[in-house]
């Protein structure tokens, strides 16, 4: 069984899929979706060899060999052109998911939907998502452990969710639309301490030291928190 993040993830992911499942460490999203039956192809990317193998002791246990590929390679570089159906990319910041979607753009001709799942920085992958010619479809915020987590949903299309407005806009990109809209309780749990991370930081810096970026940030920060009371 998974956990509540992955689990998340793996109701996502279209039956059928080519699944590519880039960063898999233990590959437990292909392995579920497969023992399941929702994907009968997967491919398990990792960089490092020590997840790599991870990953094949994983997909060898629930004998799986046949239909999971785990493959050695960074970002979508362990991918033919036109071979995956679906990307997830789960459990990394928002950065380097938006990175490894850059580096790798030339493999996503195939590819209907990216289930992403940054774990901070998710405003990154919505700007990306959004520059690429991605429709973010839906999102999802779950909490487990005491950590709460993002799951952003993109698929091609030209994108009419985000305002014209650029104010609203960059609150869209930050805090993602739907879940501004929504507000569930890890929605407010996450920016709650966000907002006082920053309060904190800002009350630790001599006033010179403040930039304007992270003085508009608490700005945002505490319309937020009004706003969630
Ligand atoms: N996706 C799993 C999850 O969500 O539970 C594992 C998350 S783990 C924290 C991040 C994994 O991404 C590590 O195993 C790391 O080796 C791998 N990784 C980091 N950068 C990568 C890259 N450029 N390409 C492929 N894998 C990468």
């Amino acid at each position: 069984t998974l956990d509540r993040r992955l689990k998340q993830v793996v109701d996502f992911i279209p039956h059928g899929s080519v699944l590519a499942d880039i960063g898999s460490d233990h590959a437990y999203v292909p392995c579920y979706l497969v023992q399941n039956g929702i994907v009968d192809r997967a491919i398990a990317g990792e960089v490092n060899r020590g997840p790599m193998e991870a990953a094949e002791a994983q997909v060898a246990l629930i004998g799986a060999t046949d239909k999971i590929d785990v493959r050695l390679g960074d970002g979508l570089a362990v991918l033919n052109e036109d071979e995956a159906t679906c990307i997830s990319i789960c459990g990394m910041g928002g950065s380097l998911i938006r990175s490894i979607l850059e580096a790798g753009k030339n493999k996503l001709g195939a590819v209907e939907r990216l289930v992403l799942q940054p774990n901070v920085d998710g405003e990154h992958v919505r700007e990306w998502l959004l520059a690429s010619g991605y429709v973010l479809i839906d999102e999802q915020i779950v909490e487990e452990n005491d950590k709460v987590y993002e799951i952003l949903v993109g698929e091609r299309g030209s994108e009419t969710r985000y305002s014209q407005n650029e104010d609203v806009r960059k609150w869209q990109l930050l805090f993602g639309p739907y879940l501004l809209e929504r507000r569930p309780d890890a929605f407010k749990l996450k920016w709650r301490r966000e907002a006082d991370k920053l309060d904190y930081v800002l009350g630790q810096m001599r006033s010179g030291e403040q930039t304007e970026a992270l003085l508009e940030k608490q700005r945002t920060f505490t319309l937020l928190r009004d706003k969630m009371r």
